[in-house]
């Protein structure tokens, strides 16, 4: 029978990953930190987690007998990405306490059911139609182009999403897209984007890091810069009272990421949700006195939870695979030993055996006294990366 919620599961226990990523491997870093053991399941042999965790199972995501071995050796089990299928997480759930929960975990991982819970909440998202198929694409409203197509499900880092300006191009796009589930989204005239990290505890204890405003190229998230000065006070608070309300609304256990769109004029929309830490929290593990992925280990453990305190100013760069290949196709190492002569440069690599354009190799956290110091530094940085 599941554990009852009430005993924390103490250092010394074991605690389970689902996926291997570089967002295991930080959990599992951080786990280890406070004296847990830690189990991943992947079917990579060779995932950066894996290499890191004591023990790694090789198996699929839905695999009975490697699940089995997972709560055999956990003593609770957690998720690292929002396409883990959610039957896997219950069944998993039955022998072990599981954070996040299956059902919220199935509403993150479709653009359909997220939009109808934020919208559940009263928070707004982008104006939208649901497409499920051929004769809804007659229905879309004029008024939603140009917009974005996005499949429901499996989209990340832009993937699985097209532009689209007339109706033509739309329904050429959702051919391409291969008639699934999607969403057509207004584009908006976005002023910039924002997210938050929350973290729910099984008491229902809410506990957040302060919002980050994020730079996205191409889709992918660039550079997160988290200071007093990074957006309007009004926008902050709405931003982390929105992110509370989902969460609650989810009876969420574990960490939760929301991501926001401020349109030009100052409204707050929604845009998404990550069932786990994000990209755009990596700053916590150097700026601030508890991490997203200590938070992680905190709710999954059912240990307290304190509201973190950032104690300096914060700018992350991610490090995309595009840096190994400044000109041309022969792979280079970045000038890794001119940035770590910078004061307040905290370099993350995810252990990653080979760089590939747009894959994420690791990011660079940069701390100082003040943002200018920062935001010099940070600056200085990029321009050694090319
Ligand atoms: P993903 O799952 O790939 O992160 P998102 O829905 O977050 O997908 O979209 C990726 C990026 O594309 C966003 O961060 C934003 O920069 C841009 N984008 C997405 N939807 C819109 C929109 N409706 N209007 C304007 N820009 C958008
Ligand atoms: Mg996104």
């Amino acid at each position: 029978a599941a554990r009852e919620s009430s005993a924390p599961i103490l250092p010394g226990a074991t605690l389970g990953v689902m996926g291997g990523g570089q967002l295991g491997r930080m959990f599992v870093h951080e786990a280890q930190r406070m004296g847990y053991a830690t189990a991943v399941l992947d079917p990579d042999p060779d995932s950066p987690a894996g290499h890191v965790s004591h023990h790694h199972i090789p198996a699929g995501y839905a695999d009975v007998d490697g699940l089995a071995r997972l709560a055999g050796l956990a003593d609770a089990i957690t998720t690292e990405f929002e396409n883990v299928p959610a039957p896997s997480l219950q069944h998993l759930a039955v022998a072990r306490p599981v954070s996040p929960g299956a059902a919220a975990v199935a509403i993150a991982q479709d653009r359909i059911r997220e939009k109808a819970h934020f919208t559940r909440c009263g928070v707004s998202c982008a104006p939208h139609a649901v497409l499920q198929e051929a004769a809804d694409l007659a229905n879309v409203d004029e008024d939603l182009l140009p917009g974005i197509l996005k499949t429901a499900r499996l989209g990340y880092d832009g993937k699985g999403q097209q532009r689209v300006r007339t109706r033509d191009e739309l329904a050429a796009a959702w051919q391409a897209a291969g008639g699934v589930a999607c969403v057509l989204e207004k584009m908006l005239p976005l002023d910039f984007e924002c997210s938050v990290i929350v973290a729910r505890g099984r008491d229902g204890l809410m506990v957040h890091l302060p919002p980050q405003r994020n730079l996205h190229r191409d889709g992918i998230l660039a550079v997160t810069e988290v200071h007093e000065y990074s957006m309007p006070a009004d926008v902050a608070e709405q931003a982390t009272a929105a992110a509370r309300s989902i969460a609650e609304g989810l009876e969420y256990v574990g960490v939760l990421c929301v991501e926001f769109f401020v349109l030009m004029g100052g409204t707050l929309v929604v845009n998404e949700m990550a069932p786990r830490p994000h990209n755009s929290g990596h700053w916590s593990m150097d700026a601030s006195d508890v991490s997203q992925f200590e938070l992680q280990v905190r709710t999954l453990a059912g240990l307290p939870l304190t509201q973190p305190r950032q104690h300096s100013p914060a700018i992350m760069l991610n490090l995309l695979g595009d840096l190994w290949f400044p000109d041309g196709d022969t792979p280079r190492e970045p000038p890794w030993a001119d940035v770590l002569a910078l004061p307040g440069v905290h370099l993350h690599l995810y252990g990653k055996a080979e760089a590939r354009r747009g894959r994420k190799m690791g990011h660079l956290n940069v701390t100082g006294a003040d943002i200018d110091a920062v935001r010099g530094t940070a600056d200085f940085a990029a321009a050694l990366l090319g």
